[in-house]
């Protein structure tokens, strides 16, 4: 289907073999495909002119003719800009050169009609605009222009340029392979769904979103392909979910017996939120159809996940079945080993751990439990997935942490048992509805989205460093009080001497105002050796040092509720997800806790966004969903595997309302024809079957 698609890109005329060496180096261009998705990233408009009580912030560049009224320097020496004042006959507006003031001081003319050009701003809530592009009004110039389209604006590189590769290099590309390929350009939508949707065909489509007529077509274009990206990823996601369920018949839970009655009645120390109740009720539906559940079971550090699971873990054992749980690091795999030892007691069910550094010596036993049976839950790492690791039975397999575990591994634990175990993933990181839906679109989701009661709520509190003293303060306060505390600094690649520097420093600062023997500090960080690291961390669990200073290696695992502080330091330099995970490392006891984010006064934007947000909110989907926004899923964890990188127009931050239009027309369309079998859906099935239509589905899991 549409191998043109899929033509290498030196095919296009004018291209050659270099320059096809270029695209494919700079711009991962490979084919023809390829190029028609570098989509441009925006437009220029030069065939409207506006009046300005239609100009907003939102358009694109835009155009007008108006009369210049007024101009004068203004601020002072840093602040230094020149202010001009146009108008027409509806309205006046702003222009702002903070650059080139002398060139403008010198050419604009009060009195005399200009042609401005420039992208749509406000300041102090007025129509702006910076630096437009301004030439005296003529007849001849307005001519000159009024022949321009919307011109397509497209990214490239340097090394692009110089081997006549600009925007202006690749629009002729562009042109070209449309020129010669745009009618083969053959569509993958059925025709009621385009007829539903009002949609453009495929092949105008592309078209228009290079090449628009007008803002309306560009409009209808580039929703069309937008429609049509995330119309694939559902198709593709949906299908795998149909075929699970038809396929893979699955172990039937019938009963709640005597371990979950005897746990939830007699041992269970508190009273589960609702949210939890919802979760395991879902979980109960799902368990008894007779059909293998997978689900996603999503919700913030610390909002009791880990009950559900064992409560899980104990209706399949009532059934007759063993479980496993399965944790990504030796670390969390103890951790949960002790915390459901902690909640079941001794000898109420058979559990074990199996770790790689677990002794060939205990190995044996658990084995031989696992295969005839009396070991009903086994927890672990990695080592859980060895072909060794043989069960009698197993009904219920519990991953903790997905994003860690690939698609590989998860298929592994599938194959352990004759039918298929049931699956729970839990992951603390949350990510937005539209992400989960497109990363975990073929599993069900789970979400968690309540704190226990009587929770406190950590306290954020952003610093800057003429605020340090302060810190110093309320650490004091703390370690009085009896409490740890964190102190966490960057470490990121690229500037690792930097890093170790500023670490250095720190330690120095810490020991300083913290000395022996009245505090005690552990140090953490990636030079360390892993024995060396893991005992200091050991002596921060133990209580025996108040302070840990330690670099981001902390993120995952550790779990100490008597530390109530946490402090950031450099925060502008992390991520809000990584921010948010940081936190929660606190807040794990019944103490207030607190979490400070120190930082310069320097910020840039993005960076002031994020620390607002963790002062104003504790929600981790509330931050997940601001995360989206500013970065776009490219960083966010688990997007690497799925094909929500390849979406070139969709975005699943803005587009939240066309993903869910989408997802429902695919699964209406798969509850009235499962197998894709009436004639009006082949294009569908076929498109299944090729794997093509514009997305990498190998990629998606
Ligand atoms: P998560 O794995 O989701 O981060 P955990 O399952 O480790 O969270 O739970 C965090 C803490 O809260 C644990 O000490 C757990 O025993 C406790 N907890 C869980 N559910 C409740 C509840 N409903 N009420 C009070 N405490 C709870
Ligand atoms: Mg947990």
């Amino acid at each position: 289907m549409n191998q043109i698609f899929k033509t290498s890109v030196d095919y296009v005329r004018g291209v050659g073999t270099t320059r096809a060496e270029m695209l494919k180096k700079e711009l991962g261009i490979f084919t023809f495909e390829d190029l028609l998705r570098h989509f441009p990233f925006k437009y220029i408009d030069r065939t409207k002119f506006y009046k300005i009580r239609d100009i907003n912030e939102d358009l694109p560049h835009v155009q007008v003719i108006a009369r210049l009224t007024q101009k004068e320097l203004v601020g002072d020496k840093r602040t230094k800009r020149l202010v001009a004042r146009v108008q027409d006959d509806t309205g006046t507006m702003e222009l702002a050169w903070f650059q080139g003031i002398k060139w403008a001081e010198k050419n604009l003319i009060v009195g005399k009609a200009y042609i401005i050009f420039g992208k749509p701003g406000s300041f102090n809530g007025k129509a702006q605009m910076a630096h437009p592009e301004i030439e005296p009004y003529s007849a001849e110039a307005l001519q000159r222009k009024g022949n321009l389209t919307l011109q397509p604006v497209y990214s490239s590189t340097e090394k692009l340029k110089s081997f006549s590769l600009d925007s202006k290099g690749i629009q002729k590309l562009t042109a070209i392979l449309l020129e010669q390929h745009g009618k083969d350009i053959e569509e993958n939508l059925p025709q009621y769904i385009l007829q539903k949707f009002k949609l453009m065909g495929r092949s105008d489509a592309y078209r228009s979103a290079h090449f628009p007529e007008d803002a309306t077509a560009l409009h209808e274009a580039q929703y069309r392909l937008k429609f049509e990206e995330l119309f694939n990823i559902q198709l593709k996601l949906l299908k795998n979910k149909l075929l699970r369920t038809q396929k893979y018949r699955g172990n039937v839970f019938e009963k709640v017996g005597h371990y979950f009655t005897g746990f939830y009645e007699d041992k269970l120390p508190f009273a589960l939120t609702n949210a939890q109740k919802k979760v395991l009720k879902e979980i109960r539906l799902d368990t008894q159809r007779g059909v293998q559940m997978n689900r996603l079971l999503q919700g913030d550090v610390g909002s009791g996940k880990t009950v559900v699971a064992l409560m899980t873990v104990l209706m399949a054992i009532d059934n007759g079945f063993q479980a496993c749980l399965m944790a990504p690091t030796e670390i969390l795999a103890t951790q949960h080993y002790h915390s459901i030892k902690g909640l079941v007691g001794d000898d109420f069910i058979e559990l074990a751990l199996l770790t790689g550094s677990t002794k060939q010596k205990a190995r044996r036993p658990i084995h031989e439990k696992l295969e005839d049976g009396t070991l009903q839950l086994l927890i672990g790492t990695h080592a859980l997935l060895e072909d060794k690791v043989q069960f009698k039975n197993l009904g219920l397999a519990v991953i903790d942490e997905q994003h860690r575990f690939g698609v590989e591994q998860r298929s592994k634990l599938w194959r352990k048992n004759a039918l298929p175990p049931h699956v729970l993933v839990m992951t603390a990181t949350p990510i937005p509805r539209t992400l989960a839906m497109t990363l975990y679109g073929d599993l069900d989701v789970s979400v968690i989205n309540e704190l226990p009661a009587g929770r406190k709520p950590i306290e954020t509190v952003h610093f800057y460093e003429n605020q340090r003293l302060r810190m110093f303060g309320l650490m004091k306060q703390e370690i009085a009080k009896g409490r740890q505390i964190y102190v966490v600094y960057p470490l990121i690649k690229e500037s690792e001497k930097l890093d170790l520097k500023n670490l250095e420093d720190g330690i120095e600062t810490m020991s300083r105002e913290f000395p022996l023997p009245d505090y005690r500090i552990s140090v953490v960080h990636g030079k360390l050796a892993a024995a060396e690291k893991e005992a200091e961390m050991q002596r921060f669990v133990r209580g025996e040092t108040h302070i840990m200073v330690a670099t981001t290696v902390i993120e995952v695992g550790v779990n100490v509720p008597n530390a109530s502080v946490m402090i950031i330091e450099n925060s502008e330099r992390f991520g809000l997800s990584q921010l948010h995970q940081l936190r929660g490392r606190v807040g794990r006891g019944a103490e207030q806790s607190y979490c400070i984010l120190m930082s310069g006064h320097k910020l840039s934007r993005e960076g002031r966004i994020r620390l607002d947000t963790m002062v104003a909110t504790n929600d981790g989907f509330k931050i997940s969903e601001i995360d989206l926004e500013l970065r776009g899923p490219g960083d966010i964890e688990g997007t690497q595997q799925s094909g929500v990188l390849d979406l070139k127009m969709a975005n699943l931050a803005t587009d939240q309302e066309l993903l869910m239009t989408v997802r429902h027309q695919v699964e209406e369309i798969f509850e009235k024809d499962p197998q894709l079998a009436h004639p009006e859906n082949q294009i569908l099935h076929q498109m299944l079957q090729t794997k093509s239509g514009g997305l990498s589905w190998d990629k998606i899991s």
